[in-house]
C-alpha cells in the first residue's frame, strides 16, 4: 500500500502512541479532509496522499499514491522566507491577527514572520 498521511506526520513529528491535530498542523498538513475520488470524509489516519496533489481514501488510491514519505516530501512545494529566501529552517507558528489566532510560517534564521 502507498504511505498514508500519518506515516507522514509520522516522519516529522517521531513515533508517538497518539497523533493530535497539533502533530498534523506542525506536518502542515490537516487532521481530516475529503478522498478526491468519492468525497468521503477522511482523517490522516487512512487518507492518501494522490499524486494528483489531492487525498484519496484506501478505495480510490489505486496506483496515485507515494510509495515511500521521501517520495511524497519531494513533491511538496519549498517553502522560501520571503526575508531571507532560505527554505530550510522554516516551521509552523500562529499568529494573533484582529479575525483570530491563524496559521502561519517563521523562519529560523532571520525571525521573518509571515501567512502563506
Ligand atoms: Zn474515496
Ligand atoms: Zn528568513
Amino acid at each position: 500500500m502507498p504511505i498514508t498521511i500519518l506515516d507522514y506526520v509520522k516522519s516529522v513529528v517521531g513515533d508517538k502512541d497518539l497523533y493530535t491535530a497539533e502533530d498534523c498542523l506542525a506536518s502542515g498538513v490537516d487532521i481530516l479532509g475529503g478522498c478526491q475520488g468519492c468525497h468521503a470524509t477522511i482523517a490522516c489516519y487512512n487518507a492518501y496522499p494522490s499524486t494528483s496533489g489531492y487525498w484519496r481514501c484506501a478505495d480510490c488510491i489505486g496506483g496515485s499514491g507515494y510509495a515511500t514519505v521521501a517520495d511524497f516530501t519531494a513533491s511538496m512545494p519549498v517553502t522560501t522566507c520571503p526575508g531571507c529566501g532560505n527554505t530550510d529552517n522554516i516551521s509552523e507558528t500562529r499568529i494573533t491577527t484582529e479575525r483570530a489566532e491563524e496559521y502561519a510560517l517563521e523562519c529560523g534564521d532571520c525571525g521573518e514572520v509571515w501567512q502563506p
